[in-house]
């Protein structure tokens, strides 16, 4: 094997510029961070993010945490105000996720927001995290590599043991250090949404004052936190096959509809699709002058069951 030093550095690199490459092209690659291996895909790409739901099974479509190379990156992304900043430069990188309010123009997916109006980023500590963020050159959104409901992964063989054939790839980085999940803020209003690995005392020793929580779980998938883009305005109804006058017909597969999710009936393009298509249906809705949306029938498999959960949060009557 001669100078193993040099050959394993050359190994890993070549590994962390194969994965950059797949997260590129649109695949789903575990990855190691300082808190615990990630499963990341390129979070302005709606297919590749739904394919991030798929292979974790994961019952709705709950925001992911959008992983960047460094606070300019981060910037791009959210608008940060002087406090986040002053978080930002101290913690950063590290394992604290700030939820943030989107800035125009920001490029990312729906799906990797939940179409909220705000985005969770953090800028991982790990070496190889940060050297492949800087060879994507994009945004990566990255739940933890584990199947939905299991425990999350911090070493490699748990990713592997749990999601094998599912992963487009997976980057070897040892024991995650911290091995719990980042801690959680958002800024305005102020408050803790999760514990994690970064104690709230070191964040409330920045900010100069107590930290409130706001640890309520399922809170941020209230149909009255979406953005106003993506919460329909309209009543929806769900399971229609047949075009009614009063009503806009979103279609699945063979109901063809006014526009549809997706027309060969593929749940991952349909995924992709969802948070804009609601938001179109929405305003062909009221051009025409149609007073709900029905909904094709989606099957309630797979990738169909986040589908079908957030389409019941949209149908839901609303309490203001
Ligand atoms: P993870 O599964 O580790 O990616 O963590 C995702 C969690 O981060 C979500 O379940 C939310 O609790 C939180 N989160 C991410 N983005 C947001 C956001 N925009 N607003 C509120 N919470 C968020
Ligand atoms: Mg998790």
């Amino acid at each position: 094997m001669g100078s193993t030093g040099t050959r394993r550095h050359g190994d890993k690199a070549a590994a962390i510029a194969e994965a950059a490459a797949r997260l590129r092209a649109g695949e789903i690659v575990a990855f190691p961070t300082e808190t615990v291996y990630g499963l990341g895909a390129l979070a302005t790409d709606g297919q590749a993010v739904a394919k991030v739901f798929e292979a974790k099974g994961r019952p709705s479509f709950n925001p992911l945490i959008v992983h960047v190379a460094d606070l300019a990156a981060a910037e791009a992304l959210a608008v940060f105000d002087a406090e986040a900043r002053a978080l930002a430069g101290r913690f950063w990188p590290g394992p604290l996720t700030l939820v943030l309010p989107l800035r125009e123009g920001h490029g990312l997916s729906p799906l990797a927001t939940a179409g909220l109006d705000t985005v969770g980023l953090r800028v991982p500590a790990h070496p190889v995290a940060r050297a492949l963020l800087a060879a994507v050159g994009g945004p990566v959104a990255a739940p933890s590599a584990n199947r939905s409901g299991r425990l999350s992964p911090t070493r490699l063989d748990h990713v592997t043991s749990g999601l094998g054939d599912a992963l487009g790839g997976a980057v070897e980085g040892g024991a995650c250090a911290v091995g719990v999940e980042s801690a959680i803020l958002r800024t305005r209003p102020l408050a803790l949404l999760r514990e994690g690995g970064l104690p709230a005392e070191e964040i409330e020793a920045v900010l100069g004052r107590p930290l409130p929580r706001d640890l309520t779980p399922g809170r941020v998938q209230a149909p009255g936190q979406l953005s106003s883009h993506y919460a329909p305005g309209l009543p929806v109804r769900l399971n229609v096959t047949e075009r009614a006058p009063d009503a806009l017909l979103i279609g699945f597969g063979p109901v063809a509809g006014d526009l549809t999710l997706s027309a060969s009936g593929d749940l991952r393009e349909a995924a992709a699709a969802l948070f804009d298509t609601l938001h179109r249906a929405d305003a062909l809705a009221r051009e025409r002058g149609r007073a709900r949306l029905d909904v094709a029938p989606i099957p309630e498999v797979g990738l169909g069951r986040a589908i079908v959960d957030r389409l019941t949060r949209a149908a839901a009557p609303r309490n203001g």
